[in-house]
């Protein structure tokens, strides 16, 4: 049986009724409606010669056994933000159940075959993401504070874990399902623009953006609006903004896909008749690499140290959050390469601004490639999220590809 793209599709449609309604899709992990989307995977996979285990993280694999037990991984995330789009993770999942078809109907393959549907993506409930590939991936080291985490309705995290057989303590353990693995494969949406923007369905992804996040105290003297002259003003508003608009330049400068944003700036007093007396911002920084992330915080900084003078205030800066950008495998970036050329005609590589479950495989030394399929607007996490279906039939055909090219380079 030759591989059916077109049921993919058809499947993502039969998941979206299942578990969706007018408002999206409603997938969230530790759900009940999330157990269902697993209990309708399993049933997707029920004819197959693979075998199902739920690991210590909850992560569901599917293992198809072949002539040697170094495995090809297949991942996704079947977890969905609350009103979300039909795609996002589940695509992956499903494009990985129609290769693994084709696989198993052509005989044992000269290497284990396994589908991996991770759990919590997307950290929609507690706010943690990458959940069970972080745990399987060695990287899970936020235990105590996982503990503390509620959902809205004041249900601890580990308490939804247990409702769903899984034991915090032990997530760790579920490191041993990743021992023989050779490789790791995993498609997605782009949830960007850039895909379409060139008229192309498909790229291969470089790798994932690393993340500076900053939290920025402008601080200034409150004073009144009428009676003090603009030359005698210390504003803190004043450095944010000029700092708000001067990350352009910086992103410019840098280029190689340098994105920078100011998200917020929270001014007290606050109120139409003081000078603002203190501004905190926040600034988001993104590059593939490394030296360039660190050169466009070093320039955001002495910025901000020019604009302090300038304006007669202080900054100061305190960091949120930060990940090294994550690089994915050179060989697997060019098989992804030839594999989109040969189902699309031509192929674009790209960077991922997103993080995603790929990244912690990445991270743990395995050799890992994504390849991202056009996302229409580039929306993503809303029910408009959408990808022509002629696009995803392509990029399920572009990952069987990149499958068979990848078992003949790992099993040689
Ligand atoms: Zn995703």
């Amino acid at each position: 049986m030759p591989l059916r793209s077109d049921r993919t599709v058809s499947e993502l449609r039969e998941l979206k009724e299942l578990t969706g309604d007018d408002n999206g899709a409603q997938r969230v992990a530790w759900t009940d409606t999330w157990a269902q989307a697993r209990e309708w995977l399993r049933g997707k996979l029920a004819g197959l010669p693979v075998e199902e285990d739920v690991d210590e993280a909850g992560n569901q694999w599917f293992t198809l056994r072949g002539a040697s037990e170094r495995a090809l991984l297949i991942g996704g995330h079947i977890d969905s933000v609350p009103n979300g789009g039909w795609l996002d993770g589940s695509l992956n999942v499903l494009a990985g159940v129609e290769v693994l078809r084709r696989i198993a109907e052509e005989g044992e393959p000269s290497l284990t075959v396994r589908l991996v549907n991770w759990a919590d993506e997307e950290g929609a409930r507690f706010g943690r993401s990458l959940f069970g590939s972080s745990a399987a991936c060695g990287s899970m080291r936020d235990q105590d504070e996982l503990r503390q985490l509620r959902d809205r309705d004041g249900i601890a995290l580990p308490d939804a874990l247990a409702a769903h057989g899984v034991d915090l303590d032990r997530a760790t353990e579920a490191q041993s399902r990743l021992e023989n693995a050779a490789a790791y494969l995993e498609l997605h949406i782009e949830q960007g623009p850039v895909l379409e923007s060139l008229d192309l369905p498909l790229g291969a992804v470089l790798g994932t953006f690393g993340v500076e996040r900053h939290r920025i105290t402008w601080t200034g003297q409150a004073a009144h609006a009428g009676s003090t002259p603009m030359d005698k003003r210390r504003d803190a508003l004043a450095g944010a903004a000029k700092l708000a608009l001067d990350i352009r330049r910086i992103a410019a400068e840098t280029g190689g896909g340098a994105v920078c944003t100011s998200g917020n700036v929270v001014c007290r007093p606050g109120i139409v008749t003081s000078v603002v007396e203190t501004a905190e911002q926040l600034l988001d920084q993104r590059h593939l690499d490394a030296a360039s992330l660190a050169g466009m915080l070093a320039e955001a900084k002495a910025a901000a140290d020019r604009f302090a003078a300038e304006e007669d205030i202080e900054v100061a800066w305190e960091r949120i959050w930060s990940i090294e950008p994550i690089l994915f495998d050179d060989r697997l970036i060019d098989l992804a390469d030839e594999a989109i050329t040969e189902v699309a005609g031509a192929s674009h590589r790209l960077p991922s601004g997103p993080l995603h479950d790929a990244a912690e495989v990445a991270r743990a030394g395995i050799p890992t490639v994504m390849l991202f399929v056009q996302s229409l607007r580039g929306l993503s996490h809303t029910n408009l999220e959408d990808t022509k279906p002629e696009h995803l039939e392509l990029s399920v055909q572009a990952l069987d590809r990149l499958a068979a090219k990848a078992l003949e380079q790992l099993g040689a």
